[in-house]
């Protein structure tokens, strides 16, 4: 629900914008209120000091690296009431009495899904994506893509830390035509990390992928190792706008040379026994492109995914979504629309400059009304017993009562004409 102040903030943000028609080639007058509320960025990939600009890579950003919009948004919203999780290899365990698999924590890893999640394609769908880029098997990938011209029905999920060490490898998945979606900035388990660290694995990974697209803001998250949330599921979308995308299948392609049981043979010739299977829920199937032998198991089953009859889709084509929270459905669409959510909500402003922490306060401020609606979009719908994520229990369990095929943002569109500017120059982020 709309508060009064946020009605009075929006509302003025509206007229602000429409009382100052645009040129395209600027931003907004630098005397605009409006002006205020974006800033500059998009650091060249050759600049040597690229990584200056970002958080270290490898580990979760520290608090002292959260903008403060972010935090401002963080503090606005009201999350489920669940505890940080403890790691237990893999297995995260909740605070006495609390049950992850349970629709109030709704955990991931315990194969409940939520009506938000995108867990099965539509019929027919074969969404595909990779995770874990960019890395030295990228190329390979982006050339066969290429050569199968099928480049722009990839989703990326890539890891933040990762690009900053090979900007130019997003950049490649870009030009190629790819939607890239966010992987968290340093791939932990993010229901072990508290509201603020989770705030910063998104954040930081957003950003670097807008500094290198344009200001284009992503729209679309996977969590590493599938680790997520109510708690998660609520910051990611009510801070930061983005669709929480699990999986129905797991190639279990990340396995092959580090558990004997899995050998490239073995993993192909099950992924090809769903793919020969029913298509009544489409598949999104978990691959990587982590490794030579990840990417080798996407060529030996692209064969496999045509013969069977399988459409290809990128994960935000599949749902028939924008690819990026402010943009349309490729890479180069101009940025125009601002998404609102899943409903009437709040803006967030992030204000980023070169130095990074510096932030209009006021602006800023001013955007980040309140919100009492956070929690709703993550009510848990079902839980599942069926290990569908397991390559040895095929695709699809009773979990696919948790099927969201179809679905489609429900946000309203708010117009922000002529924020784009001509090429690279200028970075531009409002965030919901
Ligand atoms: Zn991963």
């Amino acid at each position: 629900m709309f508060s009064s102040n946020l009605l009075a903030t929006v509302s003025l943000l509206v007229m602000a914008v429409q009382a100052t028609p645009l040129d395209e080639s600027w931003l907004q007058p630098r005397d605009s209120p409006v002006h205020a509320l974006f800033a500059k960025r998009a650091p060249s990939p050759d600049d040597p000091n690229f990584a200056s600009n970002y958080p270290s890579p490898g580990a979760t950003p520290g608090t002292d690296k959260l903008p403060q919009a972010w935090v401002d948004k963080l503090n606005s919203i009201t999350l489920p009431n669940v505890s940080v999780s403890n790691p237990n290899n893999g297995y995260p365990t909740y605070a006495d009495g609390e049950t992850p698999s349970d629709q109030h924590i709704c955990s991931f890893t315990y194969e409940c899904t939520t009506d938000e999640d995108l867990y099965n394609a539509p019929s027919g769908i074969f969404a595909l994506s990779f995770d874990d880029g960019p890395t030295d098997a990228s190329p390979d990938l982006y050339s066969f893509l290429a050569t199968n011209n099928i480049s722009t029905a990839a989703t990326h999920f890539m890891i933040g830390g990762n690009i900053v060490y090979d900007p130019k490898g997003m950049q490649a998945a870009v030009n190629a035509g790819g939607h890239i979606a966010v992987h968290t900035w340093s791939h932990q388990y993010t229901t072990t990390l508290s509201n603020e660290g989770v705030l910063g694995e998104l954040g930081w990974t957003m950003q670097i992928i807008s500094d290198l697209n344009g200001g284009r803001i992503p729209r679309f998250w996977r969590p590493p190792y599938g680790d997520v949330d109510n708690r998660v599921r609520t910051i990611a979308k009510q801070v930061f706008g983005l669709e929480t995308v699990v999986w129905n299948t797991d190639s279990a392609d990340w396995a092959i040379g580090s558990d004997p049981a899995y050998t490239h043979d073995g993993v192909v010739a099950q992924v090809n026994q769903w793919l020969s299977g029913s298509k009544d829920n489409g598949l999104i199937l978990l691959e990587h492109e982590s490794k030579d032998t990840t990417v080798a198991v996407f060529k030996s089953i692209l064969p496999s995914i045509l013969s069977n009859g399988w459409t290809i889709k990128n994960v935000a084509d599949a749902f028939n979504m924008d690819w990026y929270v402010n943009s349309g459905k490729t890479n180069t669409e101009a940025i125009t629309t601002m998404s609102v959510g899943s409903g009437p909500n709040t803006l967030a402003v992030m204000n980023s400059t070169s130095s990074q922490q510096s932030s209009s306060s006021s602006a800023s401020g001013s955007a980040s009304a309140s919100t009492t609606s956070a929690a709703a979009s993550a009510s848990a719908s079902t839980t599942s017993a069926g290990a569908s994520r397991s390559s040895s229990t095929g695709t699809n369990t009773a979990a696919a009562a948790a099927q969201s095929s179809g679905k489609a943002s429900s946000g309203s569109q708010l117009v922000i004409p002529g924020y784009i500017v001509a090429g690279l120059g200028l970075f531009t982020a409002i965030l919901l």
